[in-house]
């Protein structure tokens, strides 16, 4: 279909790329073309877990994509991957919701892991051999993460005993890995220096384990109204045993876990902003195949100004979108703090996702409303954007305090 600003079966914003994110791009706007949009509508009506286009990703290495080369991963930049997110959430966001919380993962390892750590985790990892899910929130605690009540406490035989209730699980059931933040010091004041990362193990699909990993029962999944496909489910810890050396980082990381969460959140809302920019730039396409097909009064609708009007406001959002989420990605590659600009970029994208998917939504008039079309699942799926990652209000809140710290008087 054709893509707004680029042309003809082009990716969008392929015009500032370089030659290799070209390559790789191309070949992931493809995928989304032959593979996931054809078969998106039906895995969304069952909630059934998308097996044979995972497999293919892990074919493609999309798994790997930022672990080092000498893991077995592609080696590239927070930017690609942004790029990546937004082809894939063109295609379905869960799609990008099984690959994401499995990036932050790997981030977080090659950030703040052991070396053993590291070449444990990191070249299953790369191949998709195993998947990464990542838990702060708990039945009680979503935005105030420094409320949360799960606890870990260590053990005369080194070893720490995990107990408590997390919730919203993105890849709960599926992962063999769950990266979960736990209350190590509830003395602590404030309570984020008392909080420890464990990278937890599993067994993938199993709802309750055993043996080695007893201790970790996921109940049945979470069901939404959208975001279908990839599950969300609570994980409940219950005298869970976790080595010591599971501890994110090792004796370094113990108390460290609510620093080292926050700033995999910062690459986490570049990579939700690149999915806005993505559900957003399916929403213009539908939006402008109907328009130029559907007529009222004589005319396509796209030549009625108020439909003109929406396709153009929706594009020009779109391209602010992508340059910020693509600016933030840059800066953080490049070394630069980018905690501004990643909550902007996350609040803008996410903002854009839901209102181009709602005006698209509109241009399709009755039949948007009908499960025969697309913008009927793309009007189910938006809003999670505005959620996960931090809400729009928390996005506001990190850009203000972040505005009013680089500004001082
Ligand atoms: C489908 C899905 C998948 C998810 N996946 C994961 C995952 O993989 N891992 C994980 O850890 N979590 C995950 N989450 C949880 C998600 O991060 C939280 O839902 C989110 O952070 C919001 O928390 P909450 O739902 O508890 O809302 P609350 O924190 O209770 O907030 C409720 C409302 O109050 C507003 N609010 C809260 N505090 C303030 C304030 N100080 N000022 C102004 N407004 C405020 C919020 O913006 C929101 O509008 C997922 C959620 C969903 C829906």
């Amino acid at each position: 279909m054709a893509v707004a600003t680029a042309g003809q079966n082009q990716p969008a914003g392929i015009d500032e790329m370089t030659e290799d994110q070209k390559a790789i791009i191309e070949m992931v706007h493809q995928f989304v073309d032959e593979q996931i949009l054809p078969n998106a509508e039906e895995y969304d009506a069952e909630d059934k877990f998308p097996e044979p286009i995972v497999e293919q990703m892990k074919e493609l290495g999309l798994f790997g994509v930022t672990i080092p080369e000498e893991y077995g991963g592609m080696g590239l930049d927070l930017t690609t991957y942004a790029m990546i997110v937004e082809e894939l959430s063109r295609g379905w966001i869960s799609i990008s919701g099984v690959v994401n919380t499995h990036f932050i993962g790997s981030y977080l390892l090659m950030k703040f892991g052991t070396d053993e750590q590291r070449d444990y985790f990191l070249p299953k990892m790369a191949t998709g051999e195993i998947r990464a899910a990542f838990s702060l929130s708990e039945p009680e605690v979503g935005s105030d993460v420094q409320g949360i009540k799960s606890t870990a406490v260590k053990g005369d035989d080194g070893s720490w005993e995990l107990n408590g209730q997390k919730m919203w699980v993105t890849n709960g059931l599926g992962s063999a890995v769950v990266f979960v933040l736990m209350k190590t010091d509830p003395k602590a004041d404030p309570p984020h220096r008392g909080m420890t990362c464990f990278i937890t193990e599993k067994e993938p699909w199993k709802d309750k384990n055993e043996g080695e990993f007893a201790g970790l029962e996921i109940p049945p999944k979470i069901k939404k109204m959208g975001y279908k496909g990839v599950e969300s489910t609570e994980l409940v810890y219950s005298g869970y045993r976790c080595a010591d050396e599971r501890v994110l980082g090792g004796a370094d990381g113990v108390n460290k876990g609510f620093g080292q969460m926050m700033d995999a959140l910062e690459v986490g809302r570049v990579n939700v902003a690149a999915r806005g920019v993505g559900i957003a730039q399916r929403a213009l396409e539908l939006a402008l195949k109907y328009s130029q097909e559907r007529k009222t009064f004589g005319k396509p609708i796209a030549q009625h100004q108020a439909i003109l009007f929406k396709l153009a406001d929706m594009a020009t959002k779109i391209e602010a979108a992508r340059l910020l989420t693509r600016k933030a990605a840059r800066m953080k590659d490049a070394g630069q703090r980018s905690d501004l600009e990643a909550g902007m970029a996350k609040l803008l994208a996410s903002e854009t996702g839901k209102e181009c998917v709602e005006d698209s939504f509109r241009i399709h008039g009755g039949y948007g409303y009908s499960k025969e079309y697309e913008i009927e699942r793309l009007y189910r799926d938006a809003p999670l954007l505005l959620i996960g990652e931090g809400t729009s209000e928390i996005q506001r809140m990190v850009i203000g305090k972040k505005l009013l710290e680089r500004n001082k008087i």
